[in-house]
């Protein structure tokens, strides 16, 4: 049985359970193993009077397999409050000395990173995969529950969503203009005309040159468009979907957040409406923050980490200028020179988790707009004739899934969001 269910056993039920040894440690009459599983951790007790049952348990290291029953005793200073009396144990494999000391480690080394294969059997990884189930399932939830369509775009693509600069190109056949998707947002534009509401989970690419704490250079991007949806919609879905996502990891997962050490007060506080604040609001209160900014500049991971420090919520923050945001976002006619655009922000520091908006619906608009940003109409031919035929005022928005993650659990990096991060030097194991 799993060892979770151990727990809710009364004391003297017979268990037999499957795992590794986790920890291990010898006394004067007893060995004391602390066995886990997928679902959690236990200790098993074994009299060293009992020589059938000391004998192997003698022999296990850190890590080794086995398979053990005995009986249930309630003990308050056990982990879970009980622990099994072992009857019997059996081994199905001894492996070498484990080379991690889990006590020991510290969280974020390249060691660990280097060996992030035996690293994952951690109770830090194991938490962090457990709430990042939780996430992955809620979005899905969600989207499905409102009646967007679940849709793949393809990951080898001949255009940039974000700019040039972070393509990676790949090696195709004998052509040089294909690259890894950095984001599915054009195939997803692509599909509303039939479907309306589409979303998609995905890998997104990008060749960020320089380490930070929030990228990766391949992330998993969960991004959704939908047909006729308008700016304040956008604001309200955003809210809804992270709400949500929120919501279920604080039902789900607990004991995960307990296990990480996180302050869960401002989890508790995910609910609508977030703070809004306009670019222009941002832009004062930084200044008057003494940062050295001014309108028109990029709002940044510094600025978003004291803008965030200032509010006990998700900031969407909106009307960013023109020329900061990629060409395809739609300029407000009621605010010449910014756009219809949304970046939330996630409190305690953490800063951009989702980019969205309004798309330029209109061809001529959107024409002129590729021109000024000094593109060329050629390479996104296919793009334009969404706006030829039938077009409609669509939004949507992506979402980095690791960055979410990142922020739920309260994680200094987000490579350890995930569990096999890629970076600008590691793509290994
Ligand atoms: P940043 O400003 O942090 O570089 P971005 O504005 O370039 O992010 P978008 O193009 O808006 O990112 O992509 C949508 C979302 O995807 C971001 O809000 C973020 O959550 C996530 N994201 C973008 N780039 C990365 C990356 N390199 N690693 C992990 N997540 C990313
Ligand atoms: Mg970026
Ligand atoms: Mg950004
Ligand atoms: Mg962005």
């Amino acid at each position: 049985m799993s060892i979770k269910d151990v727990f809710s056993l009364n004391e003297g039920a017979e268990v037999t359970i499957r795992g590794w040894v986790y920890r291990k440690r010898e006394l004067k009459d007893k060995i004391f193993l602390v066995v886990r599983d997928g679902s959690g951790i236990i200790q098993a007790v074994i009299n060293k009077s009992d020589p059938n049952t000391a004998g192997i348990a003698s022999k296990l290291n850190i890590e080794s397999s086995l398979m053990l029953t005995g009986v249930v005793k309630k003990e308050p200073r056990a982990p879970g409050g009980a622990e099994v009396h072992v009857r019997s144990i059996d081994w199905y494999y001894i492996g070498d000395p484990f080379p991690i000391n889990e006590d020991a480690a510290k969280a974020d080394s390249e060691y660990l990173l280097d060996v992030r294969h035996l690293w994952i059997r951690s109770r830090r990884m194991w938490a962090i995969l457990r709430v990042r189930h939780t996430v992955f399932g809620a979005i899905h939830e969600f989207f499905r529950s409102r009646g967007y369509y679940e849709v793949q775009g393809p990951m080898f693509v001949s255009a940039a969503v974000e700019g040039g600069a972070t393509l990676f190109p790949v090696k195709y056949f004998d052509r040089e203009d294909v690259y890894l998707t950095q984001s599915s947002q054009f195939y997803l534009e692509v599909l509303i005309y039939t479907l309306e509401k589409v979303y998609t989970v995905a890998p997104s690419f990008r060749a960020e040159p320089s380490r930070t704490r929030r990228h990766l250079t391949e992330f998993w991007h969960a991004e959704a468009e939908e047909a006729w949806l308008q700016f304040d919609g956008l604001l309200n879905l955003l809210e809804d979907l992270i709400t949500y996502i929120v919501n279920k990891v604080l039902e789900e997962r607990q004991d995960e957040l307990k296990l990480l050490n996180r302050d869960t007060k401002i989890l508790e506080n995910v609910k609508p409406p977030f703070y809004r604040v306009s670019y222009d609001e941002a832009i004062e209160i930084l200044q008057s923050k003494g940062l050295n900014i001014k309108w028109g500049d990029d709002i940044g991971a510094d600025e978003e980490r004291v803008l965030t420090m200032q509010f006990d919520k998700p900031i969407l923050l909106h009307h960013f200028p023109e020329q900061v945001k990629a060409f395809y976002h739609r300029n407000d006619p009621s605010r010449p020179g910014t756009t219809l655009s949304v970046d939330v922000l996630a409190p305690e520091g953490y800063g951009e988790i989702v980019g969205g908006g309004e798309r330029i619906y209109d061809y001529e608009e959107l024409l002129s707009k590729i021109k000024k940003f000094g593109l060329k109409p050629e390479d996104y031919d296919w793009y334009l004739d969404l706006r030829r035929y039938g077009s409609v005022p669509h939004a949507g928005f992506g979402l980095g899934v690791d960055r979410l993650v990142m922020w739920v659990c309260g994680l200094d990096h987000i490579r350890d969001a995930l569990p096999f991060p890629r970076d600008i030097r590691r793509v290994k194991p």
